[in-house]
């Protein structure tokens, strides 16, 4: 296929105005919003725009639907924010103008995961103008913030069960197209980050017991969360070990350190930035509760007894729960069969289907494009996947709603 050919689509047409459109998690993505709410509209869709308000920022989701109102749908999902590319080094072309040489398509969202929303609302309009009588529904989740631990998705999960139970009855089984170069995860780890701060008292470093060094302290809040992970490893089953065959538990990561002024003063306060990546089976809230309770019997406390004004605190939380389907499912078996391959492991990262998994929609996550690319300088899919993908949801579609 030529690229003129590629560019004349309307494939192409679609995801070339997705990508336009600057959904950087932190800012507004009302004009891509209102860009689908249209184009679902056009085919036929009902759809229903769910508008919030982060920080200030106006965001929404979009759910829309076709078909009987039924239990047994099949729910398609994707996010519509993108990470940022200003500042990123690297880029040889505009993030915001999609480009293909031929071999690769360019762009902001090529892979994550704008293409696959295109193809999905692509394969959607084919598949309504050749079966107007859909058999079982078929359910669109679009969120945002998904890039920042999968917030839109967790607000929004907060209101679908009433949404399920007023409007349209709770879709059986959901496609997240996430980049997965068309590998089937059933699963994947959950996710939180957060600060750990220590506050201590500070002074001149010739008198250090007239302070309480948060520095120090943080030190032996570190051992008491290295002595956790230790405990994790003991957790480890087989089923995890299967999925994860590279880290099986629960894990901590220590991701940035800081704290005090000078070399000759004691530091009077200490921020570790770090994350969690919760296995299936374990909760952030039960790890991060028993973290909690070690840092203030072995720590807090004798600090407080110095000083009142001392403390360990968590700050800027966000998480996401784990995801775990079962491998062998009606859609899992329907997505082996239009890929051509099993359904093994679990994804080496997040996504909202740990949301939606978490109020019992079985999740399942494969899409154009590879783990790699997404969130770099240059990100791309090759051409293959965004002509095949296309097809790949039109067969997922019209076998779960429209055939027997
Ligand atoms: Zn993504």
């Amino acid at each position: 296929m030529s690229t003129h050919d590629i560019q004349s689509s309307e494939l192409w047409e679609v995801s070339r105005r997705l990508i336009n459109f600057d959904t950087v998690s932190a800012h507004s993505n009302l004009e891509a919003v209102e860009y689908l709410e249209d184009y679902l509209k056009e085919i036929g869709f009902t759809v229903k725009v769910i508008a919030d308000d982060v920080d200030g920022v106006k965001k929404a989701s979009v759910l829309a639907w076709f078909g009987p109102s039924q239990p047994g749908g099949l729910m398609i999902s994707g996010h519509i924010d993108v990470v940022p590319f200003e500042g990123q080094p690297g880029w040889k072309t505009d993030p915001l103008v999609m480009e293909t040489d031929g071999k690769r398509i360019y762009g902001r969202g090529t892979a994550d995961m704008k293409i696959f929303i295109a193809q999905a609302l692509v394969a959607a309009k084919q598949v309504v103008q050749q079966h107007q009588d859909f058999k079982r529904p078929l359910l669109f989740v679009f969120t945002y913030d998904e890039e920042v631990a999968g917030q839109g998705s967790g607000r929004l999960i907060k209101m679908l069960p009433q949404f399920f139970e007023e409007t349209f009855p709770m879709p059986e089984m959901a496609l997240i197209g996430e980049p997965t170069d068309f590998e089937i995860y059933s699963a994947h780890k959950g996710y939180a980050t957060f600060d750990l701060v220590v506050r201590g008292i500070g002074g001149h470093s010739s008198v250090p017991k007239k302070g309480m060094n948060a520095i120090e302290k943080m030190g032996d809040v570190i051992r008491i969360i290295t002595e956790i992970d230790r405990e994790l490893e003991q957790r480890i089953t087989p089923e995890n070990t299967q999925l994860f065959p590279e880290c099986p538990p629960s894990a901590f990561n220590f991701g940035i350190i800081g704290g005090g002024l000078a070399a000759n003063m004691i530091a009077d306060t200490c921020r570790l930035k770090m994350s969690l990546r919760v296995s299936p089976g374990d909760t952030s809230e039960e790890i991060l509760g028993t973290m909690k309770d070690r840092i203030e019997r072995e720590v807090t406390r004798k600090m407080r007894e110095f000083s009142p004004e001392c403390a360990v605190t968590i700050e800027n939380l966000h998480a996401t729960p784990p995801m775990k389907s079962p491998q062998q499912s009606p859609l899992s078996a329907l997505l082996s069969r239009v890929f051509n391959k099993p359904v093994e492991h679990g994804a080496p990262y997040g996504t909202d289907a740990g949301n939606f998994q978490h109020i019992g929609i079985n999740s399942y996550v494969c899409g154009p494009g590879a783990l790699e690319q997404a969130h770099q300088p240059n990100e791309s899919i090759p051409v293959e996947h965004f002509l095949s993908g296309q097809e790949k949801v039109e067969q997922i579609i019209a076998d779960w709603c429209v055939q027997d």
